[in-house]
């Protein structure tokens, strides 16, 4: 498809893009109106910068992508009905993903620079805070875990079982509610004959409330995608490397709840945009720097606030 280029980015709504305004609103402006065009040759300092920075990773997403990667290829591998692998091959597929990402962000700053969005860099190596070693040695046991958690997963057996379709693996969809697109991407949604509907979430870090809300959206997004009813939907929260798994059914009433969030925080936002219909919001200055500053040094955008975060202690 032609690129065809627009002067502020469309508007829709996501999960993860209400994470990002609760955390702060300097974030979010950076992240989903100043980064817009930040690809382009002649994009302003602060766009360009943007967009860079938006394309970081860190140590944990990485790893919650690595093993995304390792179960989708475990889907693909169960779908043809191969056996499943042992877990220190799986281990080993995530390790190698690891090794890349932590390569390149070693190496490759000059590359990374020119293209961000092709070259894979981890924060921690960008900004030089390098990873602790309390840290690599949570990592090392998640991956183990992880890796233990993905193969020893009751899914297999339900999606090798005759008849099983799958219908979506980490794909990008939208639904739209009340005129506003919303992304959502289930990591694995299949349908057993008899009329059953699974949504599967995999969990490479915590148990929090939050992933409870977000696969009730994912719940709704197979309602209103595929037309199933909700008493035959069933999301499972697969925490990985806690090797448990918690299996949640939901209401019409649960999914009238979550419209009604999403609205809210549509509305939410909107109230930071100077055009609503074209998405154009309101002067940066308009979005404040969060006053949780602990969070500041490991937030991506910190290179852009750094003066002003000065300033304002000062
Ligand atoms: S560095 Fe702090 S104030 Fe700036 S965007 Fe990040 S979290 Fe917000």
């Amino acid at each position: 498809m032609a690129y065809v280029r627009t002067e502020y980015p469309p508007w829709s709504w996501s999960f993860s893009r209400k994470q990002v305004f609760a955390s702060c609103l300097r974030r979010y402006y950076y992240n989903y109106y100043a980064a817009h065009n930040g690809w382009e040759d002649n994009a302003p300092p602060e766009a360009a910068l943007a967009y860079r920075l938006k394309q970081l990773a860190n140590i944990y997403t990485a790893l919650g992508d690595a093993v995304h990667r390792a179960a989708e290829n475990l889907v693909a591998r169960t779908s043809r009905g191969r056996a499943l692998p042992a877990a220190e091959e799986v281990e080993e597929e995530i390790r190698r993903y690891m090794r890349r990402i932590w390569k390149s962000s070693r190496e490759n700053r000059e590359q990374f620079l020119m293209r961000p969005k092709r070259v894979d860099m981890l924060r921690e190596f960008y900004y030089g805070t390098g990873v602790s070693e309390a840290v690599l040695a949570r990592i090392n046991q998640r991956i183990t875990q992880s890796a233990a958690g993905l193969v020893h997963s009751s899914v297999w057996a339900h999606l090798a079982r005759p008849g099983v379709q799958v219908v979506s693996c980490e794909q990008f969809d939208t639904i739209t509610i009340d005129g506003t697109p919303v992304f959502a991407v289930p990591d694995l949604v299949f349908w057993v004959p008899g009329g059953q509907w699974i949504v599967v979430d995999w969990k490479s870090g915590e148990e929090v409330e939050e992933n409870r809300e977000q696969v009730a959206l994912y719940v709704l997004f197979v309602r209103e995608k595929y037309g199933a009813d909700v008493e035959s939907i069933t999301a499972r929260l697969e925490y990985l490397n806690l090797q448990t798994s918690t299996e949640l059914r939901f209401t019409e009433q649960d999914l009238l709840t979550v419209e009604q969030n999403v609205l809210a925080s549509v509305e939410e936002m909107k109230r930071l945009l100077k055009d609503p219909d074209l998405n154009i919001p309101q002067p940066k200055e308009r979005f404040a720097l969060t006053e949780a500053r602990e969070q500041c040094p490991w937030c991506n955008f910190f290179e852009l606030c750094r003066a002003e975060l000065e300033q304002s202690v000062s």
